[in-house]
């Protein structure tokens, strides 16, 4: 079976991936309530009792917030390193987990994948991404961060599939007055989120030939638009002539439809070489139940 990956939403409000192998299935940060992601996972044909774990980036809510009733309630392994457990256990006082920790950095395998972790600059106690390596093709995750490092464009360049930060627009957060200035300036901070710019510039940074699908993430409600983050990233990576790659934008409140990768086969999308392993494209039966 292919790797499935869907985004069950992702924006400044909450966070959450689904990822599945023949041997795991994996959700990655767990934003909003457990009765949403229920719901999310319902809409897949999944349940969050079949859930191998919970692979949690940084304790900010709005990549923590479910974890009190779901991981606790179904006693799903929580994989995060030392800091960010002791942030989550301050968080939900008096829950019991069953925490996995890795050293930032690490690696680890759940099931049939291995799990490539690194540091990212942002406001957290020990924030992380991920590069999930799996036999039929890599995933990253990169959201909350507050600029690029040469870490990150290395440890993301093996991705064919990528679900990538693209915060806010920087006029629409000047104009913004519902934010007061202080917050402003946390957000464009070094340890901040990634402006549709920054995170254009980062795209071009990362992409190769095996990058096939880019979702835009961590959309601002009030600081950004789908239409602004889109323009900026393509356009960028049109620059370079890396018309390979499908960039699809990401929100908190419709799940992206679930993309499958895999072995290279006739249905290999969007490729000049054709020298891929690889293939990376809409799923024939996402929503087949178990
Ligand atoms: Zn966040
Ligand atoms: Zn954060």
């Amino acid at each position: 079976m292919a790797v499935q990956l869907t985004i069950l939403a992702s924006g400044s409000s909450g966070n959450r991936a689904y990822l599945e192998t023949d041997d795991a299935r994996l959700l990655i940060d767990a934003g909003l309530s457990a009765r949403q992601i229920r719901q999310r996972l319902l809409g897949i044909g999944r349940t969050p009792e079949k859930l191998s774990g919970i692979l949690v980036t940084h304790e900010h809510s709005d990549h923590v917030q479910g974890l009190g009733v779901l991981a606790s309630k179904l006693q799903i392994p929580i994989y995060c390193n030392r800091l960010t457990r002791e942030a989550i256990e301050l968080q939900f006082r008096e829950t019991r987990f069953d925490f996995r920790l890795f050293s930032t950095g690490a690696s680890f395998a759940v099931g049939d994948v291995l799990v490539d972790t690194f540091s990212v600059p942002h406001d957290a106690y020990d924030p992380v991404g991920f590069l999930i390596r799996t036999a039929d093709g890599n995933v990253g995750f990169l959201t909350d961060i507050g600029h690029a490092t040469k870490l990150v464009v290395e440890r993301l360049r093996p991705a064919h599939a990528l679900l990538l930060e693209a915060n806010h627009d920087l006029k629409l957060l000047q104009d913004d007055t519902k934010r007061p200035w202080s917050v402003k300036q946390r957000i464009v901070s070094r340890h901040g989120h990634l402006s549709n710019e920054a995170a254009a510039s980062l795209a071009g940074q990362i992409v190769s030939a095996d990058l096939a699908h880019l979702y835009l993430g961590h959309l601002s409600a009030d600081c950004n638009r789908p239409d602004l983050a889109h323009r900026a990233v393509s356009d960028s990576l049109l620059r370079l002539g890396a018309t390979h790659v499908r960039v699809e934008t990401a929100t908190p409140s419709v799940p992206c439809a679930t993309l499958c990768l895999g072995k290279a086969s006739e249905s290999v999308i969007g490729r000049d070489g054709g020298d891929t392993p690889f293939s990376v494209g809409p799923c024939p039966s996402p929503r087949a139940a178990y």
